[in-house]
C-alpha cells in the first residue's frame, strides 16, 4: 500500500503535469499546493488525508443541497438505468419535457419556451444570438449592439466576454472581442454619503435611460445580473433598478436579458431574483445551481412573442445553435430532483430562517474593525476587509484551509454562498473561523 502522504503528493504532481487548471496562474502552484479532494458530503469536502473543508462558496456557486445528496443521487441512478443521452434535434424525452414544463410554471409568467445549453457562457451566447436574430426576423436588422452594467460578468467565451466588464478576464483578449457599451452599476457600495440604495438605483437608471434614448435603434438587448453582480465582488443593488430597466427596455424596443445563472434557484431569497422586482425579462438565463451543482446544464427561457418570430417555413429563420449535449437527460433529471427538494423541504422559507439566524450570529464580523460594507441578500453574504496585504485573497484562501474553510475571496472581498443544507452549528463555525482568519491577516 502507498502511504497516504505519498498518495497525496503523487496526485498533486500528476495534476500539475497533466491538468491546466481554470482561472489560475499555474506557476503559483510551485508554492501553493492544490487541494486533492477525495469525497464530499453535505457542506463538507474531504481531502485524501481525511481533512475536511467547509464549502462556503458552494464549489463556485453551483451546489445547493450539499455534496452527494442522497435524493439527487437516487434520481441519477434511476436515470442511468434508462437513458444517459440522446440528441435533442428530432428527438425528445421525458426529463427535458418535464423540466421545461416545471420551469415555465415557476418562472415569471410568459416565459414558456426553454432552449438548453451546457454551461452559463453558452446561455449568454444563445440569448445574445436569439435577441439579435429576433430583430433581424422582425425587420430591424440594425439592432445588433448590446449593453451591460459596469463590472458585469456573463461568462468568458468571446461573445460572453463582449458583455463582461471585468478587466482581468477581458484585457488579454481585447483584440478578439466586439465592443459593447456599459452603463453605470447601481452597486450599493457606490452610494454618495446620505443617499439611499434606492435613490442611487434611480440615478443609475437615469443613465440607462439616456443611453437608450440615444442609441436604442442599434441596441438589441440589455443584459443584467439581477440584484447581485457576483464576479464584481458580490455587488448588491436595489430592485428598483430592475423595475425601471424593464420599463425603459419596453419603451425603447430593447430586450431585457436577466442573467440568473448565479442568482437564480433561490440564492437571493426568491426562486428567481426577478421576482423581487416583480418583472418579467424577455430572456431568463439559468445554469450553475439548476442541477444542484451536479452536472453542466444551462437554460435560456423566453417568451411566446420571441419564439413566434422564428416559427416559419425557412430553416434560416429558425434559431441556429447546436450543442452536442443539449438537454442531456441525466442533467435534466438532476434538475428535476433539485426542484423536488425545493418543493418537499419548503426550502425558501427554511433559508429565510437560516439567513436571519446567520445575520444575528454574524455580529463579530459585521462589527469587526477591519470589516467594511457587510451585506446580505438571501443566501449570499459579503464584506470587504481592510488589509495591508496586496495578496490578501491568496493568504485568506490558505489560512482558511488551515481553519477548515474553503474561502475564495475576490480581491479583498470575502463572501459566503454556502449550500442551503448548511446547519446552524456549521454557520457558527463559519463565523468563528472567519474571524480568526481575519485576525491573523491584520
Ligand atoms: C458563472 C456565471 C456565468 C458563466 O457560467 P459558466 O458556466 O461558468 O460559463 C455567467 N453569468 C453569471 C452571472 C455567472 O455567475
Amino acid at each position: 500500500m502507498i502511504p497516504r502522504m505519498t498518495a497525496t503528493s503523487d496526485l498533486l504532481s500528476r495534476s500539475l503535469s497533466a491538468v491546466w487548471h481554470p482561472c489560475t496562474q499555474m506557476k503559483r502552484h510551485e508554492t501553493l499546493p492544490l487541494v486533492p479532494i477525495a469525497r464530499g458530503e453535505g457542506v463538507w469536502l474531504y481531502d485524501l488525508d481525511g481533512k475536511r473543508y467547509l464549502d462556503t462558496v458552494s464549489s463556485w456557486w453551483v451546489n445547493l443541497f450539499g455534496h452527494c445528496n442522497p435524493r439527487i443521487n437516487a434520481a441519477l441512478t434511476d436515470q442511468l438505468g434508462k437513458l444517459e443521452h440522446v440528441m435533442l434535434a428530432g428527438f425528445t424525452h421525458e426529463p427535458v419535457v418535464q423540466l421545461s414544463e416545471r420551469l415555465r410554471e415557476l418562472a415569471p409568467a410568459g416565459l414558456g419556451h426553454c432552449f438548453y445549453g451546457s454551461d452559463g457562457a453558452s446561455a449568454t451566447e444563445i440569448a445574445l444570438k436569439m435577441s439579435a436574430h429576433y430583430w433581424r426576423n422582425t425587420g430591424k436588422p440594425q439592432k445588433t449592439q448590446f449593453i451591460s452594467l459596469q463590472n458585469s460578468y456573463h461568462g468568458e467565451t468571446l461573445g460572453a466576454l463582449s458583455v463582461t466588464d471585468v478587466a482581468l478576464f477581458r484585457d488579454a483578449y481585447g483584440a478578439l472581442i466586439r465592443q459593447n457599451a456599459t452603463v453605470p452599476s447601481p452597486d450599493w457600495r457606490d452610494v454618495k454619503h446620505g443617499e439611499s440604495a434606492e435613490s442611487y438605483a434611480w440615478r443609475c437608471a437615469d443613465a440607462l435611460a439616456e443611453h437608450l434614448q440615444q442609441h436604442h435603434e442599434h441596441i438589441a438587448a440589455f443584459i443584467v445580473e439581477p440584484l447581485i453582480q457576483g464576479a464584481a465582488g458580490m455587488a448588491m443593488y436595489h430592485a428598483a433598478y430592475l423595475r425601471h430597466a424593464r420599463e425603459l427596455c419596453s419603451r425603447y424596443d430593447v430586450h431585457l436579458i436577466a442573467d440568473e445563472i448565479a442568482v437564480g434557484m433561490g440564492r437571493t431569497g426568491t426562486l428567481f431574483a426577478c421576482e423581487q422586482a416583480n418583472i418579467r425579462p424577455d430572456f431568463l438565463l439559468l445554469s450553475k445551481g439548476i442541477t444542484g451543482g451536479y452536472l453542466p446544464l444551462s437554460v435560456v427561457m423566453t417568451t411566446d412573442e420571441i419564439y413566434r418570430a422564428f416559427y416559419a417555413d425557412e430553416t434560416a429563420r429558425g434559431f441556429l445553435h447546436s450543442h452536442s449535449y443539449t438537454g442531456n437527460p441525466l442533467a435534466c433529471r438532476a434538475a428535476l430532483a433539485t426542484l423536488d427538494i425545493f418543493a418537499q423541504d419548503d426550502v425558501l422559507n427554511a433559508n429565510r430562517a437560516k439567513a436571519a439566524f446567520f445575520n444575528r450570529i454574524a455580529q463579530p464580523l459585521r462589527e469587526h474593525p477591519a470589516v467594511r460594507n457587510f451585506r446580505n441578500t438571501g443566501m449570499v453574504w459579503a464584506f470587504e476587509v481592510e488589509t495591508p496585504h496586496a495578496d490578501f485573497a491568496q493568504r485568506c484562501f490558505s489560512l482558511g484551509l488551515q481553519h477548515e474553510l474553503l474561502l475564495r475571496p475576490m480581491g479583498n472581498t470575502v463572501y459566503f454562498m454556502p449550500p442551503y443544507v448548511v446547519s446552524e452549528d456549521e454557520l457558527q463555525l463559519l463565523v468563528d473561523r472567519t474571524v480568526k482568519v481575519i485576525e491573523s491577516l491584520r
